[in-house]
């Protein structure tokens, strides 16, 4: 299998560059064997490893990893005889983990919302549990530089030779920085630094300014949690060597994964819909001899129930148009995860069920959907004492309902069992309703807000 990693395809966008006039390519890492171009990286390092002797036959293979490079590394363990043990955030999906025991690894869950100094972190653990296993060894992506080298010796080559030397802009998203700084040097240092090498990157991560919130798109862009102390950068990701970047809100990103499927028949997950995004807006300020290459990491085929799921799109407030700028959520509907249960019963006070919310430090901003992890209530916390964390209380999260939505087909879609939907747009919480309300004769959600 590690014969198939990599000499992906490059495809031309007709339809989704809307006239643009320079040419916009895809870098399709869906053709990796296990699905993504974390086959690069995880082969890189497991090679690397392997000649310096930090895994050795026999050895074990530990990463912390929610999605394509713990599948990576499942596969290629698979292939060249090595347990592999990944670490998983707790709200990964089933098809993950799945995915994951099917390549024979073995899987550890801890809880995905620890700050990066927590001992049981994703990472932390996945580093703790090789020191303490004989013959473990830590992948470690964000640091490891045989994941830069993966691409700069051969997603940079590729793409050079695929365009004849022509690209003159590369357009990725930045997960550990890998692919942009591997791939981006190369093509800075073949060109004689012609080459554009541009970060795609969610509008609220802190890589391209922004405030750390969290966002929609996976694998890509960086959150801060509010309660991590220093937000070290991860070594694979070299500012120095791009050239520029460009913030894309989720809606663009969504919106253009949706439009990559149905228009140019090519499913990609949003990290490459964020790309291509990216480089759709930046073709149109060049030229006809201009070449954007859009990275796109891995496929549709793990978000169907997201992305491309019109109810979910629809819930978090993206509609068919872009509609009112969003109100602030106000701060009394939603609580920090990290409010005591003392806190808490001051805030509630009226009794039915709010969504608890992953707040940042900057509570001047709206709340995004992202942050949302479940719902509380007085009856919820009854039992509970009173310097308790309502983290450990947690009731399920509730509906979502994007403002742009009939009420009565959100009213439709409500079991019985909820008092209060969450309602949403473009990406962001804008209030939270008691269902009793979706009674009154208003013909969006959005109207029923204050
Ligand atoms: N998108 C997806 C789907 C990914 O799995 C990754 C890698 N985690 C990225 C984007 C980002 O790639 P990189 O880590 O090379 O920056």
């Amino acid at each position: 299998m590690t014969a198939l990693v990599g000499r992906t395809p490059l495809v031309r966008l007709r339809r989704v560059v809307r006239g643009a006039p320079a040419a916009v390519l895809v870098k399709v890492e869906a053709a990796n064997p296990a699905g993504s171009s974390k086959d690069r990286a995880a082969l890189s390092m497991v090679r690397a490893a392997e000649a310096s002797g930090a895994l050795a036959p026999g050895g074990v293979i530990f990463e912390g990893s929610s999605g394509n490079t713990g599948i990576a590394l499942a596969m290629i363990g698979a292939a060249l005889g090595y347990r592999v043990v990944v670490v998983v955030p707790d709200r990964s999906s089933q098809e993950k983990l799945a995915l994951l025991r099917a390549y024979g690894a073995e899987v550890v869950v801890t809880p995905a919302l620890l700050p990066a100094e927590h001992p049981d972190q994703v990472r932390a653990l996945a580093a703790r549990l090789a020191a303490e296993t004989p013959g473990g060894w830590y992948a470690g992506q964000y640091d490891n530089p045989a994941n830069v080298d993966a691409h700069y010796s051969t997603t940079g080559p590729e793409i050079w030779a695929q365009t004849e030397g022509r690209v003159t802009h590369l357009v990725a998203g930045i997960g550990t920085g890998g692919t942009l700084t591997g791939a981006g040097r190369y093509l800075r240092e073949v060109s004689g630094d012609r080459v554009q090498v541009v970060g795609a990157d969610p509008e609220s991560s802190v890589f391209g300014g922004g405030s750390g919130r969290p966002h929609l798109v996976e694998a890509t862009g960086r959150f801060v949690h509010p309660q991590t102390r220093a937000d070290v950068w991860p070594r694979s990701f070299d500012p120095a060597v791009t050239t520029g970047m460009r913030r894309v809100p989720d809606r663009a990103a969504i919106m253009t994964t949706r439009a990559l499927a149905r228009e140019e028949g090519l499913l990609v997950g949003a990290s490459g819909g964020l790309a291509v995004a990216a480089a759709v807006a930046l073709a149109h300020t060049l030229g006809p001899d201009d070449v954007v290459v859009a990275v796109a990491p891995d496929s549709g085929r793990s978000y169907l129930s997201k992305y491309f799921d019109d109810e979910w799109v629809s819930q978090r407030g993206f509609g068919p148009d872009g509609g009112p700028a969003p109100a602030v959520a106000p701060a009394s509907e939603t609580i920090a995860h990290t409010t005591t249960v003392e806190q808490a019963r001051v805030a509630l006070g009226q009794g039915h069920a709010l969504p608890v919310v992953l707040r940042q430090a900057d509570q001047g901003e709206p709340v995004a959907v992202a942050q949302i992890i479940g719902s509380v209530s007085l009856d919820g916390l009854r039992a509970a004492a009173p310097e308790e964390l309502v983290a450990d209380h947690l009731g399920p999260a509730l509906p979502l309902a994007g403002a742009h939505e009939p009420v009565s087909a959100v009213r439709e879609r409500l079991a019985q069992a909820h008092d209060a939907v969450v309602v949403t747009h473009d990406g962001l919480v804008v209030a939270v309703l008691p269902v009793s309300e979706l009674d009154s004769r208003a013909e969006v959600i959005g109207d029923l807000v204050p």
